[in-house]
């Protein structure tokens, strides 16, 4: 996965960014370790929830035409939503952290167990049953099967279907448990703060652009959410080379300036 983003310890010692555009690598713990030119190495922390991470994954394997590995991403975003659904929902009870990952490890395999806890959590703490969509699983059977190569269509039929899904429960949990999603978010950011060396310096992002928590109001639809994130992909990309040509004459100026 890639993100954009600039030298924070550039900013700390100019007193304004440097422009340097790093675009930058991050993988499974969402951690991305950067060098700027000047030298200074730090560490981007990520504050997005997985299937944030899987459903921007999935975007851009559609955008570049990797139908599989978008459909797969999906896939695993529906998923790891869950996960996180059934974290908020036990922040609303209290449960510490360690009783989850315990519960957690026995239904981690077998993700049909995780939508039932998720089903049956949300019958406690709302007091009336949630329907899934049954269309996810057909479709999402018909494509991820085999190595089945679908197609752009098939893909996005499949992602509006999750996307429309998890947004429904995103705003249900905006609306009724935010305090608790807070709480989710801050201990990811806990988790992901201890895995950097103590000597190195930090700072978080939100992160995903597709899809984000921090966010107040989503895109509606997964096509409307695929065509903002196409666009806004394509400036944020496009924009490096005239930052990284801005970001050299920052530096002479500043340069000169300190001459004067
Ligand atoms: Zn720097």
């Amino acid at each position: 996965m890639k993100i954009f983003t600039m030298c924070m310890e550039c900013q700390k010692e100019l007193g304004h960014p440097s422009f340097e555009p790093i675009v930058t690598d991050y993988y499974e713990e969402a951690l991305a370790f950067i060098e700027c030119s000047r030298g200074h190495k730090s560490a981007l922390l990520l504050q997005s929830q997985k299937f944030e991470i899987l459903l921007e994954s999935a975007a851009n394997a559609l955008i570049e035409g990797y139908t599989l590995e978008a459909a797969s991403s999906l896939s695993s975003a529906y998923e790891r939503f869950f996960e996180f659904a059934i974290n908020v929902f036990c922040k609303k009870s209290k449960v510490s952290k360690e009783s989850i990952d315990e519960t957690f490890k026995q239904v981690s395999k077998q993700s049909e167990r995780q939508v039932g806890a998720f089903l049956f959590l949300h019958l406690l703490i709302f007091g009336k049953h949630y329907t899934l969509s049954k269309k996810i699983p057909e479709l999402r059977n018909r494509i991820i099967h085999q190595g089945y190569i679908p197609t752009p269509d098939e893909v996005i039929r499949l992602g509006e279907l999750i996307y429309q899904e998890i947004l429904a429960i995103t705003n249900l949990l905006s609306s009724e448990l935010s305090s608790e999603i807070q709480q989710v978010v801050m201990e990811t950011v806990q988790v992901r703060n201890e895995k950097i060396p103590n000597e190195v310096p930090r700072a978080t992002t939100t992160g995903t652009m597709f899809f984000s928590l921090a966010i107040a109001n989503q895109k509606e639809t997964f096509h409307e959410a695929l065509s903002s994130y196409t666009e806004s992909r394509e400036k944020l990309f496009g924009s490096v080379p005239y930052l990284r040509f801005f970001s050299k004459a920052v530096a002479i100026y500043t340069k000169l300036k300190g001459n004067v």
